[in-house]
């Protein structure tokens, strides 16, 4: 008897497809989600291969298992199937590790219409509600990503202009157009804790809420999603038409997919640093063209990256200069802490401090920004010196307060505060070093104790519902200083929020890594963003011990196109992304012996050609990381080089024991 063979990709971590035979009967296509045996269990696959399957001789099919069920759920389209295969290709991830981030809504649970997926027919985000009257400028530009929309061909635009000069308004005439077209939108935010304000202003924007995608919701939810997204089949209230999403949503099956928004496209927060490490930016743009469809990419700070795709004509560049109703950009200065130092065992400059003060006298809002979660950094023991560290990362133990507990942030260890000092036993000699932002709310207590307060931080804002609850409570007044970690940094609009103090402005500039001048320029021209968004004027201040810093002077000035100019300048010569690409390979084993056996077999067998260096192997900044040992080799290549072939070739060539784990990570960001 001959037979049909079908491949089904499973959501696991395997490159390569599984063959199964196809029982009598049976009808599948490329796509489709399938049951098969694996072992003793039931997995939920995708068929992978273009039809028609191969037929197999007599007898060979005997030993290929049959695909047990077709499910009753809406295939993946081919755009998505060729999007998991580029993902994986590129990222070097198993092919099967990326179809996972796609299969997420764990379609293995009973099918057919659950209760979350019973959705009344609600309202569906209708393009034809009125937006605002929008201004001359910003309706050149809307016109032009309307026809970039309507062309259906693939493009991508970087939209840039100052928090406050319409970008959202802008690129939402985009989405208007995509839905008028009967076609999807996908906006994606950086941070799902935005997600609420967000999805009230698009309900505001377009008279229905969109759906939400991150990985808060409920698995009833996610499965309604999905399936609104794929089709609708089985779904009331037919094909979901704009989804607001964390990076995950680009893994949702569109049926028809009308244009892609990445908001502050240079947000970090884009980067996933495990499992598959991808930048939901970069492979936003990969979606938009496999789906042949508009790409915008909106920022105040754009990355070097997209600056230099626009400017070398890869990316069309959409330019709104100013601020909507002639809202005054915030006047950002610096405070020098050597002129104006804080009060001993403070951390607030009197400055900041007056500045608050005359705010808060005036009925406006303040907000402080530190990114530090928790009291204080560190303890230190008066006596010996003797610092407490995580016994699992190279890392302190950070003070937390509203917990009284030292706490890892890496892996969560954490301990009671020590009542004596772990390494010389004296009592009670351990003091905090360093603000966090509850050092930060105990001193805004001490100066300004009629001021209420509000922390945003993830300690104390876990789930969208608390950040909602926390934006409700400023925008109602109810809150006169914000205290708050790079949460507080994104996208939101206070109107009466008119001053911020930046606590500690220098703190993003140590790392020493490629982009730190360039992240904290646009972090803290981000934080200068929140405020003066109405009719009153804001004021940032950044207090510094380096106001000559580069970046100090460029927020100062204004000129962050000049400061993006010199920091390309800098990168240009070495082939420093993004003139050139870095791929990391990071070697981690629970022994030391382990990784540095497998470094020297790998620097061994070094790749050597022209346009490529190998760095490394050294011991990675964080040698130990939840208790495993941790080297980095890092790739740096000019931008010819093919880095997925030359990585693929090198560790073919090393073998490796299995106690070695190897995490490849193409276009790191973080450098730890
Ligand atoms: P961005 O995304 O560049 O920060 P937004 O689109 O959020 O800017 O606009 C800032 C504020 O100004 C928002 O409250 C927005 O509704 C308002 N705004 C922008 N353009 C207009 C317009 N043409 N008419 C009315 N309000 C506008
Ligand atoms: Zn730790």
């Amino acid at each position: 008897m001959s037979a049909v063979r079908v491949t089904v990709l499973l959501p696991l971590p395997f490159d390569h497809p599984f063959d199964y035979a196809l029982p009598d009967g049976m009808a599948l296509c490329a796509g489709d989600l399938v049951s098969v045996p694996l072992g003793k269990r039931m997995v939920v696959g995708a068929v992978w291969d273009d039809a028609p399957h191969t037929t197999l001789a007599d007898g060979a099919s005997v030993r290929l298992k049959e695909v047990a069920a077709k499910l009753d759920a809406p295939a993946l389209p081919d755009d998505l199937r060729q999007f998991i295969d580029w993902v994986a290709h590129y990222t070097m991830a198993p092919r099967g590790a990326v179809l996972a981030l796609a299969l997420k809504a764990n379609l293995l649970a009973p099918v057919g219409l659950t209760r979350g997926s019973r959705r009344a027919a609600v309202a569906q985000p209708n393009p034809d509600f009125p937006g605002p009257v929008l201004s001359a400028a910003q309706a050149q530009e809307a016109a032009r990503l309307q026809a970039l929309v309507q062309a259906r061909d693939f493009s991508v635009t970087l939209l840039e202009g100052v928090t406050g000069s319409g970008k959202t308004e802008v690129y939402l005439e985009a989405v208007a157009t995509a839905l008028r077209g009967g076609r999807q939108a996908l906006l994606l935010l950086p941070e799902i804790a935005l997600s609420a304000q967000f999805t009230a202003r698009l309900a505001a924007r377009f008279g229905a809420a969109p759906a939400v995608w991150h990985s808060a919701l409920s698995p009833a939810q996610r499965r309604a999603t999905w399936r609104g997204v794929a089709g609708g089949q089985g779904v009331a209230g037919g094909r979901i038409s704009l989804v607001l999403g964390a990076r995950s949503a680009l893994f949702l099956p569109f049926a028809d997919l009308g244009v892609v928004i990445v908001d502050e496209e240079h947000e970090a927060a884009y980067k996933q640093e495990d499992g598959v490490i991808y930048h939901a930016r970069d492979m936003a743009v990969v979606r938009a063209r496999l789906a042949g469809c508009a790409a915008i990419l909106a920022s105040a700070t754009p990355s070097l990256e997209s600056s230099v795709n626009a400017a070398q004509g890869r990316y069309r560049h959409g330019v709104l200069a100013g601020r909507h109703g002639g809202a005054a950009a915030p006047m950002i200065e610096t405070v020098d802490l050597r002129l104006a130092p804080p009060e001993r065992g403070r951390f607030l400059s009197p400055v900041v401090i007056e500045a608050m003060t005359a705010a808060l006298a005036g009925g406006a809002q303040a907000m402080l920004f530190l990114n530090r979660r928790g009291y204080a950094p560190l303890m230190l023991c008066r006596r010996c010196g003797h610092r407490v560290s995580c016994p699992n990362c190279t890392a302190w133990l950070v003070a937390h307060r509203a917990r009284d507990r030292l706490l890892c942030h890496h892996c969560g260890h954490t301990i009671q505060v020590p009542t004596q000092c772990p390494s010389c036993k004296a009592a009670e000699s351990l003091v905090p070093i360093g603000p966090g932002v509850e050092r930060i709310a105990e001193e805004v207590q001490a100066v300004l104790p009629q001021a209420r307060q509000l922390l945003m931080t993830s300690d104390a804002i876990g789930s969208a519902a608390q950040a909602q609850a926390a934006v409700g409570a400023i925008e109602a007044g109810s809150v006169d200083v914000v205290i708050g970690t790079q949460m507080m940094a994104k996208g939101w609009h206070f109107p009466n929020l008119t001053l911020v103090g930046v606590v500690d402005a220098d703190l993003g500039l140590a790392g020493g890594d490629l982009r730190a001048a360039e992240r904290s320029a646009q972090l803290l021209h981000q934080v200068a963003g929140r405020v003066g968004r109405a009719e009153q004027p804001g004021r940032a201040l950044l207090q510094t011990y380096q106001p000559d810093h580069p970046v100090m002077q460029a927020l100062a000035s204004g000129d962050l196109a000049g400061f993006r100019t010199a920091e390309a300048d800098l990168r240009r010569p070495g082939h420093w992304p993004p003139f050139g690409r870095l791929a990391a390979l990071i070697v981690t084993a629970d022994e030391a012996e382990a990784v540095t056996a497998a470094c020297r077999a790998l620097a061994m067998q070094a790749p050597m050609q022209a346009g490529l260096v190998v760095l490394g192997p050294a011991p990675a900044p964080f040698a130990m990381l939840r208790g495993r040992h941790r080297w980095r080799f890092l790739l740096k290549a000019e931008r010819r080089v093919p880095v997925q072939a030359v990585l693929r070739d090198w560790l073919a060539r090393v073998p490796l024991p299995r106690s070695v784990r190897i995490i490849i990570d193409i276009d790191p960001i973080s450098f730890l």
